[in-house]
């Protein structure tokens, strides 16, 4: 396995509400003369983690910071109306987020997680990733934050 330190986190800027999966995004990426999609994960509006990229090789989701990083997106991030970034994470992919970064910092033994807008100046993914995944005291070992009230947790 290749050394990882991070996570950067980044949307799909697809319509609010409109599904999409890997596959469409495989085939985006590869429409753009990529080896295929470009994201290790990817989470859909439901909630579901897919896979994409194995985690073995480097990703295409964030220029300079490919290397030593696993890529990981959600489905949205953009108004349907007017077609502006908005974060449009659903309940059950904010916590899909949040369980995947907390599986993937446990294997690897901590990262970081960050906002693709963290470097560069686009948009993507449309919230603030250092304050709902970061701790502030301690931002080099870095758990996603679990607190209850930070993710609603429906009653089964
Ligand atoms: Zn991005």
């Amino acid at each position: 396995m290749r050394p990882i330190d991070k996570i950067v986190l980044h949307t799909s800027y697809t319509p609010e509400g409109r599904e999409h999966d890997v596959d469409d995004i495989d085939a985006w990426h590869k429409a753009n003369g990529w080896s295929g999609v470009g994201y290790h994960f990817v989470v859909k509006i439901d909630g579901t983690v897919q896979v994409g990229r194995p985690l073995d090789k480097i990703g295409a989701h964030t220029k300079g910071k490919n290397q030593g990083s696993i890529g990981v997106c959600y489905i949205g991030g953009m108004n349907a109306q007017d077609r502006k970034p908005k974060d449009t994470r659903t309940e059950a992919q904010k916590k899909a987020l949040i369980d995947l970064c907390e599986g993937l910092s446990l294997t690897f033994g901590g990262l970081t997680v960050y906002g693709h807008n963290e470097f560069s100046t686009k948009s993507c993914p449309c919230f603030d990733v250092k304050a709902e995944f970061r701790d502030v005291k301690d931002p080099k070992f870095t758990m996603p934050l679990m607190h209850e009230d930070r993710v609603s947790r429906k009653p089964q």
